[in-house]
């Protein structure tokens, strides 16, 4: 059994991989400012001993003993992180060198929640972990991709300079059951308009694409990463790579959800990456992972999980 810090803990992905890793025995320490984040999504994990949450900003320091530290907390839809630009900035720097200095005085392990917006708007298709981005350093994305790029630089260096053991993940768009229902994203804003019967908002033409990872799947391959051998640091990506356009997904949803939605246009935001798949050759080489869960099979417990959580609060009937 091993003790490991998730930071981020309450939010979406954060949520779930607590819960997969007490499931595999460990103890788990919880630790966010609940920015994103909600007790709602780890309330189910409250009864077990082995997990504590610390309401705690990443940006000061932390004293706890681990033996692995997951760190996840960022917010991580444009909305969210762009409410607070310099916010942002802050977590991605000043709460990773945090971070990082907990696993150096520790000697603890050391995974890094990097991101496919390191690669910005890219001119490489699909991405793969050799190239280096196309990111504008000062549009309004810049507070996230840029943090996360230094937060990237700054897990190597403690890696070169300090010896730490680190893991750096790249995640593509990840969705499922605890997503905010506000947090602006295309998979909760098109299930919960969809399901209130509301226009479905595209921005641009539709014609941008994103490949989309169900949480349960991006969850093993965080581990995998965590647990694969020590030589092994990455950046490693993780990623479904069935792309599919924003139209398309439009449809798809409005299908399942047997909606009366209309689909409406509005303007696509600024820098907003055109096309997005993974290259995942490297996690199936060193990993043995790739995902498992087909889109229409996610989708469907992302709808249930929204319509149960709009009727609950009296939105639907
Ligand atoms: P989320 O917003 O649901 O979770 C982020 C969590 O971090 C929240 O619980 C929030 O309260 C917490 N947090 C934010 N700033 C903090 C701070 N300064 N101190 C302590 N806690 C703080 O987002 P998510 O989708 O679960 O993303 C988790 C991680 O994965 C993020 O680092 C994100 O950048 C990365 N990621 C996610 C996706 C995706 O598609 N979901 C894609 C790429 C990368
Ligand atoms: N998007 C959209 N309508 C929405 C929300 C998002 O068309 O209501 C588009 C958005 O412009 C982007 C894609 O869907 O092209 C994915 O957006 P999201 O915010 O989920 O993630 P990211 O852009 O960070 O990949």
């Amino acid at each position: 059994m091993k003790k490991i810090l998730v930071t981020g803990g309450a939010g979406f992905i954060g949520s779930h991989l607590c819960e997969k890793l007490l499931e595999l025995g460990h103890e788990v320490i919880c630790a966010d400012n609940f920015f994103t984040g909600s007790k709602k999504n780890i309330l189910h994990l409250m009864d077990n001993p082995y997990f504590e949450v610390i309401r705690h900003d990443i940006i000061k320091s932390l004293l706890v003993e681990v033996d692995e530290i997951y760190n996840l907390a960022c917010p991580a839809s444009p909305v969210h992180y762009q409410y607070n630009a310099i916010k942002t900035v802050k977590t991605n720097v000043l709460g990773t060198i945090n971070m990082l200095g907990l696993a150096k005085r520790l000697k603890a392990k050391f995974l890094q929640a990097s991101t496919s917006e390191v690669y910005g708007d890219p001119k490489v298709h699909p991405q793969d972990e050799s190239y280096w981005g196309n990111v504008n350093s000062i549009g309004i994305r810049s507070c996230y991709d840029e943090g996360k790029r230094v937060a990237e630089t700054l897990t190597m260096d403690y890696h070169r300079q300090n010896g730490v053991q680190i893991k750096i993940i790249r995640i593509f768009n990840t969705y499922g059951p605890r997503m905010a229902a506000n947090d602006g994203r295309v998979v909760s804003n098109f299930i919960v308009q969809a399901l209130k019967n509301e226009d479905i908002t595209v921005y641009g033409d539709g014609f941008q694409t994103r490949s989309f990872c169900y949480v349960s799947d991006l969850v093993d391959g965080a581990i995998r990463m965590m647990n694969s051998e020590n030589e092994f640091t990455g950046p490693v990506n993780l990623g479904n790579t069935v792309e599919t356009p924003i139209i398309e997904f439009a449809e798809k949803i409005i299908k399942m959800t047997g909606s009366r939605s209309r689909i409406t246009y509005k303007p696509l935001p600024q820098d907003d990456p055109i096309q997005r798949k993974p290259d995942i050759s490297l996690a199936e080489h060193k990993l043995g992972w790739k995902p498992t869960v087909e889109l229409e099979h996610g989708l469907m417990k992302t709808i249930e999980y929204f319509e149960e959580k709009l009727k609950k609060n009296k939105i639907l009937r």
